[in-house]
């Protein structure tokens, strides 16, 4: 069967499996009625189809997860740690088999898929820390005999929507920092890859995770919506487009709820000339087309100082052009599919929007043929030189395989053009030089800076997320800022002496 996701839709009613919801420990069907396609971009087939829940059925998710509060959050930090040693090592276990899931459902090739699990088992080493994670600060003798101490206590229920680009990454940035800290939690992933968010659930059980700690709904807007309304949920984190990040956070935050929204980008690679140009080129051809180019963390902006740019495009060309594109579980393919064919068919006119706008064409990436996959969702690599801020090619976040690049008289200036661009993710610069380095990370307004390192993902023991419309909260995720995000501060001050002024009418002024 060969569809586009309308398609697809229609085609449910031959009774292609659907994915289930994970609640209270189990797989369950949904109450409602409708339902979305799971394609496998490399075939364009459905595969799957995916319930969309509605109220009822986050409802019925959220109280499971509520139900299971009390008891997890009273449950010390290091038996909740030892859950979670044994989830990594059943992560590890089952590596392959989640990014075969996510190289199906989502297009990317099995190697990146592997990667970005592993990415996602380190938060789950991280997390592993939680006694140590969760101890608050003591000071003895704040006023006669009166000490002082902090608390970090869970926030209850805590939510998590994610994006279609890391099916198993992005949840796990959120929910084993949430769990460790004694939350319960109710994931909402893509409705475009759903299935490793399940086999997540499973797996956490199977680790000796108490039923309803863990819940798993599949949707759209109605679900998210009925999440982010429902009273029993105190916190929200997103990872998504910019959009869609910022109606999260303003409903959420009216609900009254701690919100952390992460949104889409448009990161820059600035290149000096004093750069070792052909490992600038290497780096970048990775971080620009690898997935595909769907990646939050992606270059899909090269800015090229003074003369550094046409050796720097010559050095593009050759290794976009050398790129192998085909089927995400076939071997030595360097790039699968795009998610959808109507992403492709968006990333389509965005190429068309360049050649118009008067940009030059240096890679054509259309028309690629993927033998005995026509139907497919590809595209190839696509490399634009001399591109204008103007020009939407620039301003907008594409999400595909389109490289642009920009070129300036200086670093100030490159500077400027990074500052000015509304997002703020990551960005990197090659150089040779020290100082032109330490100029870049102190003044550029970007939440993650590589230097001669392209896509600066930080390890999940430093935090990860942007600035500007990257980010609508005040929280990174994972590392030091997901443990305040997930916990809550209590301070006591307390005496064990009868001795001194219990009974003060006055506010104390000493120590
Ligand atoms: P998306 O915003 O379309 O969807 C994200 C989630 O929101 C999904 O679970 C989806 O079901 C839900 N959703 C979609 N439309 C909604 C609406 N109108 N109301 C409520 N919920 C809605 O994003 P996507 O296409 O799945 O993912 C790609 C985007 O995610 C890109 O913009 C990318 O940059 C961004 N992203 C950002 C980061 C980051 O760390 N900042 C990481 C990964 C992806």
């Amino acid at each position: 069967m060969t569809a586009s996701r309308e398609e697809g839709l229609s085609a449910v009613a031959t009774g292609v499996v659907p994915v289930p919801f994970w609640i209270n420990g189990a797989r369950v069907a949904s109450r409602g009625v409708r339902l979305g396609a799971v394609m496998n971009p490399s075939t364009g087939e459905m595969i799957r189809s995916v319930p969309l829940a509605g109220a009822a059925d986050v409802d019925v998710a959220v109280q499971s997860a509520a139900a299971a509060f009390p008891a997890w959050r009273d449950t010390t930090p290091l038996r909740r740690a030892r859950v979670l040693t044994r989830f990594r090592e059943l992560l590890e276990k089952h590596q392959k088999e989640l990014a075969g899931l996510i190289s199906e459902e989502h297009g990317k090739v099995f190697l990146d898929a592997m990667g970005s699990v592993q990415r996602g088992i380190e938060v789950v080493e991280f997390a592993s820390g939680a006694p140590h994670l969760l101890k608050g600060a003591f000071s003895e003798s704040v006023g006669r005999d009166v000490d002082s101490y902090s608390l970090l206590q869970p926030i209850g229920v805590c939510v998590g929507i994610t994006p279609f680009n890391f099916p198993a990454m992005v949840p796990l940035w959120m929910f084993p920092v949430a769990l460790a800290c004694g939350n319960t939690f109710v994931l909402k992933p893509s409705e475009k890859d759903p299935s490793p968010a399940v086999r997540m659930g499973e797996l956490l059980k199977e680790a000796g995770l108490p039923d309803g700690v863990f819940n798993v709904v599949h949707g759209d807007k109605e679900a998210v919506d009925a999440l982010l309304h429902h009273p029993q949920v105190a916190a929200v984190s997103f990872v998504g487009s910019t959009p869609v990040a910022r109606h999260i956070y303003a409903v959420a935050a009216a609900e009254g709820k701690r919100v952390q929204a992460l949104g889409g980008a448009k990161n820059h690679a600035v290149v000096m000339p004093d750069a070792d140009l052909p490992f600038a080129a290497d780096a970048i051809i990775g971080a620009a087309y690898g997935s595909a180019g769907e990646r939050c963390m992606a270059v899909s902006a090269v800015v090229a100082v003074a003369d550094a740019g046409d050796a720097l495009v010559r050095e593009l060309a050759v290794r976009a052009r050398a790129l192998t594109v085909g089927p995400s579980l076939a071997e030595q393919v360097d790039m699968g599919p795009l998610v959808t064919r109507e992403h492709l068919q968006k990333v389509g006119r965005y190429v068309d929007a360049g050649i118009a706008d008067g940009a030059e064409l240096v890679v054509d990436g259309r028309g690629v043929h993927v033998r005995g996959h026509e139907n497919g969702f590809f595209l190839g690599p696509t490399l634009f030189d001399r591109v204008s801020a103007k020009m939407s090619i620039y301003t907008d976040e594409i999400f595909g395989p389109v490289l642009v690049v920009v070129r300036v008289s200086s670093l100030d200036e490159a500077i400027a053009l990074v500052n000015d661009n509304p997002y703020g993710n990551g960005t990197a610069l090659f150089t040779g030089s020290g100082a032109a380095a330490r100029i870049f990370e102190h003044a550029i307004q970007v939440g993650m800076v590589g230097i001669n390192v392209p896509i600066p993902v930080p390890m999940s023991f430093f935090s990860f997320g942007g600035w500007k419309q990257s980010l609508f909260g005040d929280l990174h995720v994972h590392g030091e800022e997901g443990v305040k995000f997930y916990t809550r501060t209590k301070a006591v001050t307390r005496r064990w002496t009868n001795a001194g002024a219990a009974g003060a009418f006055h506010m104390p002024s000493l120590g």
